[in-house]
């Protein structure tokens, strides 16, 4: 083949394949677009689910765009722009990371199609960009603002993300968990944001998604140690200590050999006395609560120490992790103790009551009528099985961030697919004022928004064109809410049907799936360097 060109076009530089750039372009967008089909069978509350097997046996059952893509063995590199993409959505806004995949697979064949009629890539990449920013402009004028004292609007909003899930079933349950876990973390009056760090969530196998709880304080999923110590504390101090209540070790290349028993017994006895020594300073301070925090070096806390903080009536909760230590101090209003000469009453958090409670088959240590608590709360999930737990960790962490999309920006609009045959229609009036390429990709762009009340149709079981034609009639005739009612199988005011969600999950969507297509586009050679 080679050869045969060389002799047609003599003049061409010798080292230039100007095929190359196309077909490698083509080859991205393949690549690109059959993720983005993969997962589109899971967009919308009638979307299917995933199975998904990892490599190890382990089994994730999940609705979720960003986790599926997580979990994909994805080789080809613009592919994996995609699962990118989805990250990226996940980190902005939490929930839209099936929608964003879906609309940039679509763009991307809106590429393609203007690839083939000619148009240089830049150009696309450049109309494309505009076409964005116009969106986002659109969108903003079709929202409807929120107060967060709303609290009908931000249920309806988080069951709007919940129904989509493997769990949908509960989401009359978990929305409220939702709207209240980030209610209580920040202040409305002037809150632009929420850490979600301050919301901690534990898992605990056992019962069903029904028993999930709301606390007000702090959970560990640990149970008590030491026997005979106490398992229930009223008028709690507790202390959150950094340093381990066991003998010293010695160096890792040095041992200490004790040759004769009097030594030994000596030994034995610094070491009794040693321990002794630090249970009874921790005694003296008044704490009656000890959280120990997990130590790599050594046992944090030795067996006679755990015999001596139960003779004391000291209750023992090890094993916390480095990363909790934050959210604790934070909740409990107390400082992490590092040595034992800091140990000193100041430090200590003080609380009504702390105990150990059965629950199913293990146990849990609840802290509650903490004096002066931080604006944390604790999410306690319960599930019957692993699958289930893991997917309503998942559905909740969408619900709460849909939540903080609208604290973060106050505004609403419709969902089922309102949003973007809007959009769709909108543009392709705005592109009748443009001139050239630009007015051609203005139009692939607004055309390929309809992927995602086309994808909602297909995967409800309606036939798409029909249902995408009706609606976009409907919005042409001045229906901006129209959206598609997946129950009623029929195209219905959505509004009515409580569908909402929030704007900046939309917005960011568009937004950073045509940037990722943009990229895609300016992409005209892969360099191996392996
Ligand atoms: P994502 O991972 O992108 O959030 P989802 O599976 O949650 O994907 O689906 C989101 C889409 O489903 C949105 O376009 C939303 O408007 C739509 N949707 C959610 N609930 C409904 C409903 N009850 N009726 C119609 N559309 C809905
Ligand atoms: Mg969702």
């Amino acid at each position: 083949m080679a050869p045969q060109k060389r002799n047609n076009a003599p003049k061409q530089s010798e080292y230039k394949d100007k095929d190359k750039p196309t077909q490698i372009r083509m080859s991205n967008i393949e690549a690109a677009k059959a993720v983005a089909s993969a997962i589109r069978t899971s967009l919308g509350p009638r979307g299917m689910d995933k199975m998904i097997q990892a490599a190890n046996g382990d089994v994730t059952i999940t609705n979720d765009g960003a986790t599926i893509l997580k979990q994909m063995q994805v080789l080809h590199p613009a592919a994996k722009m995609l699962v990118e993409l989805s990250k990226a959505q996940d980190v902005e806004a939490g929930d839209g990371t099936t929608s964003v995949c879906v609309i940039a697979g679509s763009l991307l064949d809106a590429c393609s199609k203007l690839l083939a009629k000619g148009i240089h890539p830049t150009s696309i990449s450049e109309a494309f960009q505009k076409a964005s920013a116009k969106s986002m402009e659109i969108l903003e004028g079709m929202t409807t603002p929120l107060d967060l004292n709303d609290r009908e609007s931000l249920l309806k909003s988080a069951s709007t993300s919940l129904n989509s899930k493997v769990v949908s079933q509960y989401s009359n349950i978990l929305s409220p968990i939702a709207v209240d876990a980030v209610l209580r973390v920040i202040n409305p009056a002037y809150a632009d944001n929420v850490d979600l760090n301050d919301i901690k969530i534990v898992k605990k196998l056992g019962g069903t998604v029904e028993d999930i709880e709301l606390i007000d304080g702090l959970v560990f999923d640990q149970k008590t140690q030491g026997v005979g110590g106490p398992n229930k504390m009223e008028k709690a101090k507790i202390g959150l200590i950094q340093f381990c209540i066991s003998p010293p070790k010695t160096d890792m290349d040095n041992s200490v050999v004790v040759s004769d028993y009097t030594q030994m017994d000596k030994v034995l006895r610094e070491e009794r006395q040693y321990i002794l020594n630090i249970v009874k300073q921790i005694k003296k301070v008044g704490c009656n609560v000890l959280l120990i925090q997990k130590s790599i070096l050594r046992d944090a806390v030795s067996d006679l120490a755990l015999h001596f903080l139960a003779k004391m009536k000291i209750m023992v909760v090890k094993d916390i992790e480095r990363e909790d230590i934050e959210f604790v101090c934070k909740s409990l209003n107390c400082r992490p103790i590092a040595s034992l000469d800091h140990f000193v009453a100041e430090s200590l958090g003080t609380a009504e009551l702390v105990e150990e409670i059965h629950t199913g088959a293990s146990k849990i240590v609840k802290i509650t009528g903490i004096t002066n608590p931080g604006r944390t709360v604790t999410v306690l999930i319960r599930g019957s099985n692993k699958l289930v737990l893991e997917e309503a960790d998942r559905s909740l962490h969408d619900a709460l961030c849909v939540i903080r999309c609208l604290v973060k920006k106050r505004a609403l609009i419709a969902g089922g697919g309102a949003p973007e045959i809007e959009l769709s229609l909108k543009l392709m009036d705005y592109a009748n004022s443009l001139t050239g390429m630009e007015q051609y990709c203005f139009r692939e762009f607004a055309e390929a928004l309809e992927v995602i009340p086309f994808t909602l149709a297909e995967n409800a079981g309606l036939n798409p064109i029909s249902t995408v034609t009706e609606l976009r009639n409907r919005h042409a005739q001045g229906e901006t809410t129209a959206g598609i009612n997946v129950r009623k199988g029929a195209i219905t005011n959505i509004l009515e049907e409580n569908v909402v969600q929030p704007l900046l999950v939309s917005q960011s969507a568009i937004h950073l799936a045509s940037e990722t297509v943009r990229s895609i586009m300016k992409i005209d050679d892969i360099v191996n360097c392996m």
